[in-house]
């Protein structure tokens, strides 16, 4: 099973995107990815841990702000699971994916996208997001290539 780490803050939003509303542009290019990857998707943002909108859980959450999007059905049914939220200083984002993987045997190959860096000790799987412009295709590229190699 391929795995995206997939933020939404900086990633599945843009400058130009109001407060949570995602960009149709990056929701789209995500689903692109989707199509020609297969690969799922397991929530690392800090959405996973409720508090936003309507929705007290971040699948309710999820479900609310890509409901709008073409490729909801899409995005929606690649989604497998959140990654655990650790409250401790010392533990970084990339400690949390590490975690994941761990308690779910059967991942081959992986991308983090985020628009923060502290993805240690899986910085080699970071794709970096400009968070003023949000998912794009050159950033798709690069991902494609990840999850093909
Ligand atoms: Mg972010």
């Amino acid at each position: 099973m391929d795995i995206i780490f997939l933020d939404i803050d900086g990633v599945l939003t843009d400058q130009w995107s109001d407060v949570n509303q995602l960009s149709p542009r990056c929701l789209s290019i995500l689903a692109d990815i989707l199509r020609k990857t297969g690969a799922k998707i397991v929530i690392s943002s800090t959405w996973r841990i409720g508090g936003i909108g309507p929705g007290s859980d971040w699948q309710k959450a999820i479900q609310l702000w890509v409901a709008d999007s073409q490729d909801a059905d899409v995005i929606l049914g690649a989604v497998v699971g959140a990654t655990p939220d650790i409250d401790a200083p010392e533990v970084t984002r990339g400690k949390e994916i590490n975690w994941w993987i761990s308690d779910n045997p059967g991942v081959n190959r992986f991308v983090i996208l985020d628009d923060e860096d502290d993805m240690d000790p899986h910085l080699d799987h970071l794709v970096q997001i400009d968070a003023n412009k949000g998912l794009t295709d050159t950033d798709a590229m690069i991902i494609l290539k990840q999850l093909r190699d």
